[in-house]
């Protein structure tokens, strides 16, 4: 059966999209047929829609690196006709098409069945920024972290990364702060929970290899030299999870902080996390986080807006996060 998605093609280097029409033959192998309700734009969904990165090796191509719908057909035991799933990650919408149409195909071992209590909306609203957010925060817990520890720090607060962060946070009774380079939504950051806001470039520089204990955990979306200005501040055997690049990616430190505070540096992945965290981390998330709080981050958008809002995801220019109804294109 045809649908509509949005598909890139590359001519002369030159990476261009159209709204098509689609078959299902043209769809890639798998075992589960989904028809998508919901996508969203990832930081990462900006560069692929702009070409950078050598994400996508193959065009034509449909972009989309996570999506929420509803099973279509399957051949696995472990889905039925009518199963609401979500799937963040495993290369889809990079080596394989994506979420960026009203159909897709996956692997059954791909796919996690939707928790109950969270909508298809819900759960693209959190998407792969709000799944990486939870994984990062039980990543801090799994090291110790307890609410009554101090001040966490949430770098690139008002991303998408960020402000799911915040609000875990938030729900779980940590003390919160939220850098940000957007004074403007410092009321916006409070409402998801934040309790202190401060300017991203107080933190922008490692001052000197150790520098006043401040940060009890923190969870990075922005890496580069606000990492390491992170690491100097942790309080002596805290972490900091490591999930971002938005500042760049790469981290000039010394071995200082972990040598004389004990310190924890975190690696953050999502695109591969284990099947068993990752259905985990989805029933934290429809659980802890509150969903009421959720639409106030969440722009929906059709399809065809994509390619404009890539350019602003990349410049750091969106708030909250911004959710695909396919059926709008
Ligand atoms: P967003 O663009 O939504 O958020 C990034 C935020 O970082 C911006 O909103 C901005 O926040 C801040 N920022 C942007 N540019 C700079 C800069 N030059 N210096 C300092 N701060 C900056 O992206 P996401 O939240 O979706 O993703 C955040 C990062 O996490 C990306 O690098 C992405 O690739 C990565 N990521 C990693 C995953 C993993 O599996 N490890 C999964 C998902 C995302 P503000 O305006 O508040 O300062």
């Amino acid at each position: 059966m045809a649908f509509k998605g949005l598909l890139l093609e590359e001519s002369g280097g030159k990476v261009s999209w159209k709204i098509a029409t689609l078959e299902e033959s043209a769809l890639p192998a798998g075992d589960v047929l989904v028809d998508v309700a919901y996508s969203t734009l990832n930081y990462k969904d900006g560069m692929v829609l702009n070409g950078l990165g050598r994400l996508v090796r193959n065009y034509p191509h449909v972009p989309g690196i996570d999506f929420a719908g509803t099973v279509a057909e399957s051949s696995s035991p472990e889905f039925k006709q009518g199963d609401p799933v979500v799937l963040t990650g495993w290369g889809v919408g990079e080596q394989r098409w994506g979420g960026y149409a009203q159909k897709a195909r996956v692997k059954a071992s791909e796919l996690v069945k939707l928790p109950h209590g969270l909508s298809l909306k819900q759960a693209m609203t959190i998407g792969t920024a709000g799944f990486t957010a939870m994984l990062a925060a039980r990543a801090l817990e799994d090291q110790g972290l307890k609410p009554d520890a101090g001040e966490v720090l949430v770098t690139g607060a008002s991303g998408g990364v960020g402000s799911v962060a915040v609000a875990i946070l938030a729900a779980w009774k940590y003390n919160v702060t939220a850098s940000t380079g957007r004074a403007a939504n410092g009321d916006y950051l409070k409402g998801l929970g934040a309790n202190t806001i401060i300017n991203r470039a107080e933190i922008a520089q490692p001052k000197r290899p150790l520098d006043s204990e401040r940060w009890a955990g923190c969870i990075d979306a922005v890496g580069g030299p606000t990492l390491a200005c992170v690491l100097t501040q942790l309080k002596y055997g805290m972490s900091v999870a490591s999930c971002g690049l938005a500042g760049g990616n790469e981290l000039a430190t010394t071995v200082i902080p972990f040598l004389l505070r004990g310190v924890n540096l975190l690696g953050i992945d999502s695109v591969r996390c284990p099947m068993p965290r990752r259905q985990d981390a989805w029933k934290r998330l429809a659980a802890d986080l509150p969903l009421a709080k959720l639409d106030a981050i969440a722009e929906v958008v059709p399809l065809s807006v994509l390619p404009a809002l890539a350019g602003r995801i990349l410049n750091g220019e969106v708030r909250g996060r911004v959710v695909v109804d396919v059926s709008l294109t």
